[in-house]
């Protein structure tokens, strides 16, 4: 994005703070600060459903109650408002009718009768099944159980919150507890900024593991839908362990008095990956510490989001950091907030033990081929993947390589591993990025707290580590359109992305997940195994025959669809020069395409290049233990 314009988002989101601080002053009812009291009754969780009950201080006149609209590391106005039913407010033991703003579909408008100083506001958060809630474990998300004032900011609303627990069911957070009793828990006096970035974790099956011995808490707390699944190999703890230590050495200073990984394991609780400055969700499926390729894909999830303990929650882009949960958030710089963590994401779990140096390479080999045949390339440059983040993250899949979608993750890794590895390139080996992580995210241990910075700090930082045309390096691969893939990182690391028959992990795991078969880089799509076409790439030889998502296989050749079938052609096809025949049902049509392939099936794959050092050996090598 041009200077001109982050000049004017500062602008922008200054004149929201003033706008916020005069309401303050009228709205929060004649002080500073605002105590309310939140009782969470989770004794219904197992059918998705949790009672808010909210004790609110007011003062007479009208008021406007608002839930909480965009939420911290979801970069977007995701908040739960249809899952809110129920609502009624209460004052003296008198029914106060409320109505929802005609606009913003997350206020709602009463009227505060005379001689009322609180308001009793009860609802429940009814949640989709699947989401944040099994019969045995629950995922709870403080802002989806409130409503404040408008208008406050969220620091100066201060809650004290008690959770009621399903009998025999236990409970982790962040949230400091003042006193408990085997099913209630009072939680001590915080900010509604320090609620909402401290959720619960809570399960009939529950299990904690220390993760260091020092004089920080560093835990992992798992709440699981069987026994079973909490079973854990020591080597994995080593690994957490060890997870905990090269974060630690990486950046030099934590910004948190304690740390939790909140781990909930189920087929049935939806997946999740939420950061926070204290603790992370960490949702995945039921036998994540018992099956290789899952184990494997936590290791990468936890390392993402415990780095966000430093990259996003302490250091945040000035445009994505909001006084309250109403004002919108900006997201042109999640390319750092989100692609550096996906980087560290990666490096972390290498160095920790958590992943051979295989997993690394197959995993950088899979998004890197991702992004250089991304066809939207041509058209969108990265910056607008993440300036869109409202609308990329829940864009559709079907032509999603044509749209780009959130590429600021995956191309955001690629551009960070170009940096560290042009900056040891320089620096002959003396320097790397973890010189700058530790500016720009270490410094002193603190509490938690929020280091803002612009696009121009993050240049700044990068030229004290090492003096280079930093704003033309990201300039170029951000703001710009570039119809490859930034590869510099792997290419003068010592290392090639080559393709062969042979697939690649991560693109193996990503289609057991999500039952497909990945032909992306060979024919030209990916198919879920019941023959519906998931994306088509219109570059490739079965985007030019025509084919589109949503299309469904019917045969091949001749024979009816199956894997087999699809393999077996492509495989046979290498050996004459006839198309392949793909007979495809559009709608309520039948319709055949010839698709003139011959290459065989292709994998992505990093290959090592002798002529140069083996920098990526060194990036993701032990540092801490
Ligand atoms: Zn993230």
């Amino acid at each position: 994005m041009p200077k001109t314009n982050l000049r004017n988002h500062r602008r922008q989101n200054l004149l929201m703070l003033l706008v916020v601080l005069q309401l303050c002053a009228v709205t929060a009812v004649g002080q500073n600060f605002l105590s309310i009291k939140l009782n969470v009754n989770a004794t219904a969780a197992a059918r998705n459903m949790l009672r808010s009950t909210l004790i609110i201080p007011v003062k007479p006149g009208p008021l406007t109650l608002f839930y909480p609209k965009w939420i911290p590391g979801e970069h977007s106005p995701t908040g739960t408002i249809n899952d809110l039913v129920g609502l009624e407010i209460h004052a003296n033991g008198k029914s106060i009718p409320w109505k929802r703003d005609d606009v913003e579909m997350f206020a709602f408008h009463c009227e505060v009768p005379a001689g009322v100083s609180a308001l009793e506001v009860t609802f429940d958060d009814v949640s989709q099944p699947g989401t944040t809630m099994t019969a045995r474990l629950a995922r709870l998300k403080w802002n989806r159980v409130v409503l404040y004032p408008r208008g406050m900011s969220s620091d100066a609303v201060r809650v004290v919150a008690s959770l009621k627990l399903p009998p025999g069911w236990k409970y982790a957070t962040s949230l400091p507890v003042s006193r408990e009793t085997r099913d209630e828990v009072r939680f001590k006096e915080v900010s509604l900024t320090e609620l909402v970035d401290s959720p619960a974790i809570l399960g009939a099956n529950f299990r904690k593991v220390a993760l260091s011995s020092g004089a920080v808490l560093h835990e992992m707390d798992i709440v699981a839908d069987t026994p079973a699944a909490l079973e854990v190999k020591a080597q994995t703890v080593t690994g957490w362990e060890n997870l905990v230590k090269e974060a630690n050495t990486l950046f030099g200073a934590r910004h948190y008095r304690s740390y939790r990984f909140l781990l909930t394991l189920s087929d049935y609780g939806g997946s999740e990956g939420l950061e926070h400055h204290e603790s992370s969700e960490d949702g995945v499926g039921e036998r994540a510490l018992s099956d290789p390729g899952q184990l494997i894909d936590l290791g990468d999830l936890l390392g993402h989001e415990y780095a966000h303990s430093w990259n996003g929650k302490y250091r945040r882009p000035a445009d994505l950091t909001i006084p309250d949960f109403e004002q919108p958030m900006h997201g042109d710089l999640l390319w750092v907030y989100e692609g550096l963590t996906e980087y560290l994401g990666k490096v972390l779990p290498s160095r920790s033990g958590l992943w051979t140096s295989e997993n690394f390479h197959e995993s950088v080999a899979a998004v890197a081929a991702e992004m250089d045949n991304q066809s939207g390339r041509k058209w969108r440059p990265l910056v607008d993947t993440a300036t869109a983040v409202q609308i990329t993250y829940s864009s559709p899949r079907a032509w999603m390589n044509y749209r780009r979608r959130v590429d600021y993750y995956f191309e955001g890794l690629l551009l960070w591993l170009e940096a560290d590895v042009l900056i040891r390139r320089q620096s002959q080996g003396k320097l790397s990025l973890d010189d700058f992580c530790h500016r720009f995210h270490g410094g002193q241990d603190t509490p938690p707290m929020v280091k803002t910075y612009t696009f121009d700090d993050v240049a700044t930082v990068l030229n004290e580590v090492m003096p280079y045309d930093w704003r033309g390096f990201l300039n170029e691969r951000v703001n710009l359109i570039a119809v490859r893939a930034p590869l510099g990182g792997i290419t003068n690391g010592g290392w090639k992305l080559v393709y062969n028959e042979t697939p690649n992990e991560e693109v193996k795991f990503s289609d057991q997940q999500r039952k497909s078969l990945n032909f992306a880089y060979s024919l030209g799509f990916i198919v879920k195994d019941d023959g519906t076409l998931l994306d088509v790439n219109l570059e490739t030889p079965a985007g030019k025959a025509g084919l589109a998502p949503g299309m469904k296989l019917i045969s091949i050749n001749g024979r009816s669809w199956s894997s087999d079938v699809l393999h077996d052609a492509v495989a046979a096809a290498k050996t004459n020069t006839t198309p392949l025949e793909f007979l495809v049902e559009n709608g309520s049509f039948q319709q055949t395409h010839q698709v003139d392939y011959h290459g065989g099936e292709r994998y992505p794959h990093l290959e090592r290049d002798a002529t140069k050092p083996d920098l990526l050996g060194e990036i993701i090598k032990p540092h801490a233990h």
